[in-house]
């Protein structure tokens, strides 16, 4: 493996951007959104070799130019459906590519070949798989559910930026419209527990960041509403004023 480009430098709080992709190596891999410190490539990427993504926490939360992919792939449980069921999307010439000897269950091809029926489907997940696409053509597909996640992101972003004793982490151009990531402003730091606790009394639980980055981390997937980000933003409106 060769690393193209990363933002380890300051802590993956951005997008690499500028970078050159090697015309000689077999495929790009991205993951297009990171979920533990809520980073996002807010357009798709030209490759000159098959990209590859990972979008298992932002797939269909706004529209995407799958010409562009080689293959896209995740698992359902964050945007589309419980846990149990993953997708692939492939273009069809990147199924005989495959050069090393592969279980038989790790070949995509297998799936291709067996209707996604060579092992025994999980039928639930499955279904409400199919009543959440349902759902999202129904309220105007992605166009709607992009405007609806910006509209979330922006609402929580505008607090973040707003309120005195929060900060947000990740530079403001590749913030995630998935998961937001902030922590409690310099000089504010011992707050935090006390805010997860507060957050907990008004019901708002899971806002703890990812333990690679600390803080708190609100995940606003698609089946998230805006009330629930409304909720949050006036647990922290609230939360300043008894720091006043
Ligand atoms: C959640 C997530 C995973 C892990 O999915 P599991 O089904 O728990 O293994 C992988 N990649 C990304 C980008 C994720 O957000």
């Amino acid at each position: 493996m060769e690393v193209v480009a990363s933002s380890e430098d300051r802590n993956f709080t951005y997008i690499p951007k500028g970078f050159d992709i090697p015309s000689d190596i077999d495929y790009l891999y991205i993951c297009s959104n990171n979920t533990i410190y809520g980073t996002e490539y807010k357009t798709d990427i030209d490759s000159p070799v098959p990209l590859i993504a990972d979008m298992s926490s932002n797939i269909l939360s706004r529209p995407v130019d799958v010409s562009k992919y080689a293959m896209i792939y995740g698992g359902a449980q964050k945007n589309l459906a419980p846990a149990g069921v993953t997708f692939v999307i492939i273009r069809n010439d990147m199924l005989d590519r495959v050069v090393r000897p592969l279980p038989t269950m790790m070949n995509v091809k297998t799936h291709v070949e067996n209707d996604s029926m060579f092992n025994t489907p999980p039928v639930f997940p499955i279904y409400v798989l199919r009543e959440t696409l349902k759902w999202m053509k129904s309220i105007g597909g992605m166009e709607e559910m992009y405007r609806r996640n910006q509209e979330k992101a922006a609402l929580l972003y505008a607090e973040i930026d707003r309120n005195s004793l929060f900060r947000g982490t990740v530079e403001k151009e590749d913030r995630s419209l998935m998961n937001i990531c902030f922590v409690m402003s310099e000089g504010n730091e011992a707050l935090a527990p006390e805010f997860l606790e507060f957050a907990k009394s008004k019901g708002m639980v899971g806002i703890k960041g990812h333990r690679l980055v600390g803080g708190f981390r609100a995940s606003c997937y698609n089946a998230c509403p805006k009330e629930s980000v409304e909720a949050l933003v006036a647990c922290m409106q609230e939360f300043e004023a008894m720091h006043k």
